[in-house]
């Protein structure tokens, strides 16, 4: 017998729908991209506004013959006019394709041809990537500047008009269209820093399900009463789920556009009164430095979550301890449209020493409901949740990819996604990262851990960021070597820092050597690029 409740779809559209009715007033401020002398450096609107803008753009979209399916790409950071993209798009049937402007235009070109592009949307400061794009994307249609006539650049071959003209000859007389939940709405790539990219294709469901879970208490928690900025990229596994939070929920959003520097984003911050972000540690370590070297207070700014790589334990601290903001770490992949787990206390950690609390909070989270999460061993046997035990995290649940963007075969194991991660996990479900599969460090068939490592050199008061690779060894297979950038001034000597380790770890997990380097090299998502440091520094080691 079928329950007789009423059969909604779960549809992006329904998000907008309800923000401009419930949310309406709740303001949406966006740095401006590029500012001309005597423009307005911010954008200010409510969810009413960007509701009709979003069915003008709808619209357009239709007048240039888009249609259900279609993917749509935007080449944008993270403000207004993309946030309406995000809703003209997805809510009108067609695919939205968010592209990495930090990638190589080769790079960039191949995923535009892969996902079949038809009309390409961009930032004012990304024309000059553009022209370089348009010879290597013939079949793209239309190249819209997102911004007005006065500002649009004249870029040779670009066909397509300026997005506030393909708006202004529209009205607002829109009817979302009701259609399957299973439907495709957005499309992102991973950075494939093996191989080719891969297109990750997340459905309405998937989004609205997503979203309602990271609104949660134990998620990322957010409500009406807060501000919210996200520094994670819209064109990053969607900003985290953050633009379709925003309406879910009704927090004053605040889009940072391409400043992400310390200062600028102090300034945002300060002005705003915004309460929580999200990012990378990358990004967290810029503001630090930033708010230590001016004594910058951001008395509003309670929380943050920091994923996408390791949160190093010496940044969670000093956040904490010097800027008064609860850092929570969390995990998550493209491929799981990005929450797998956030790390919210529970009330066990009552009874938890202060250092047990402090271990345990350090940790990636436990998943919300709707993920499912194991640890199997070489031979995939599950594995104890004990906190020890340490295997491949395997994932599944209503947001976890099944298969990627035209391939047609499943990456899938019994059901299973394997995420690439190896982990522990705990009686409570907190899963601890120990690598990624590819970084883990195999000496003599054991593992070690280069993210710890890599926390414990960050702990030293002379180091602004380390990072561990696996150096080739003729006995031991592999090796540890520490890469590690100084505080300017501050001077360190291998010895040193690797006696910093003794009492810490197993005698023989210390790195056999020490790197000194002005910078790390980061990928264009802001991590460490392992790759990148595995080509420079793995083979030049003697054996
Ligand atoms: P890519 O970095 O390949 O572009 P994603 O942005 O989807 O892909 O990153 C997913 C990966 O980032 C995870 O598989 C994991 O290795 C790493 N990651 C994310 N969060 C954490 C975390 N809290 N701790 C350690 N690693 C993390």
């Amino acid at each position: 017998m079928n329950g007789q409740m009423m059969d909604q779809p779960l549809l992006i559209s329904s998000l907008l729908k309800h923000a401009e009715r419930c949310h309406g007033r709740t303001e949406i401020v966006s740095r401006v991209i590029e500012p001309a002398e005597g423009d307005a450096r911010f954008h200010r609107y409510d969810w009413r506004a960007l509701g009709a803008r979003a069915r003008q753009l709808a619209k357009a979209l239709g007048t240039l013959g888009i249609a259900p399916g279609d993917r749509v790409g935007t080449l944008a950071w993270n403000g207004y006019r993309h946030l309406e993209l995000y809703y003209a798009v997805s809510g009108s049937g067609s695919v939205i394709h968010t592209i990495n402007p930090r990638l190589l235009p080769e790079q960039i070109a191949w995923m535009i041809g892969h996902a079949e592009d038809r009309v390409l949307f961009y930032d004012l400061n990304l024309a000059g990537l553009v022209a370089q794009l348009i010879p290597l994307c013939p079949q793209v249609e239309y190249w819209v500047a997102m911004t007005d006539a006065a500002h649009a650049p004249d870029i040779a071959g670009a066909r397509g008009r300026d997005y506030e003209s393909l708006l202004a000859a529209e009205n607002d007389d829109y009817e979302w269209p009701v259609f399957d939940e299973q439907c495709a709405a957005a499309l992102c790539y991973t950075s494939g820093t093996t191989g080719n990219p891969k297109g990750v294709l997340y459905s309405h469901r998937s989004t609205l399900l997503h979203c309602y879970a990271s609104a949660l208490p134990d998620a990322l928690g957010l409500s009406a009463t807060d501000c919210a900025l996200p520094i994670v990229p819209m064109f990053h596994v969607n900003a985290w789920g953050m633009p379709y939070t925003a309406p879910l929920v009704g927090f004053k959003f605040v889009l940072p556009g391409a400043a992400l520097d310390g200062a600028s984003l102090c300034e945002l911050f300060r002005n705003e009164g915004v309460t929580f972000s999200a990012g990378v540690p990358t990004v967290w370590l810029g503001m630090l430095q930033y708010a230590r070297e001016h004594g910058t207070a951001l008395p509003a700014f309670r929380r943050c979550v920091v994923g996408g790589s390791a949160c190093p334990p010496s940044l969670k601290k000093a956040f904490h301890d010097e800027l008064g903001i609860e850092m929570q770490p969390a995990w998550g992949m493209t491929e799981m449209s990005p929450l797998g787990s956030v790390n919210t206390p529970t009330r066990h950690y009552e009874a938890l020493s202060p250092e047990a609390k402090a271990e345990q909070s350090m940790k990636a989270g436990r998943p919300p409901f709707g993920v499912s999460i194991k640890i199997v061993d070489a031979d995939g046997r599950e594995l104890p949740w004990d906190g020890k035990a340490s295997g491949d995290l395997l994932v599944q649940g209503s947001w976890v990819v099944s298969r990627y963007f035209r391939s047609d075969s499943s990456p899938l194991v019994d059901g299973w996604f394997p995420t690439g991660d190896v982990a522990t996990i705990d009686a409570d479900g907190f899963i601890q990262i120990t690598d990624r599969s590819k970084d883990v460090i195999k000496s003599g068939g054991e593992w070690i851990s280069s993210i710890e490592l890599e926390n414990l050199a960050m702990a030293h008061p002379a180091v602004v960021e380390a990072a561990v690779i696996a150096q080739p060894h003729p006995k031991w297979d592999e090796r540890p070597v520490l890469v590690v950038v100084c505080k300017s001034g501050e001077k360190l000597s291998r010895d040193e820092l690797l006696r910093y380790y003794d009492g810490k770890i197993a005698k023989w997990w210390t790195p056999d050597d020490v790197i000194f380097v002005d910078e790390l090299p980061h990928t264009a998502t802001g991590k460490v690029s392992k790759l990148k440091l595995r080509e420079l520094y793995a083979q030049a080691m003697p054996a």
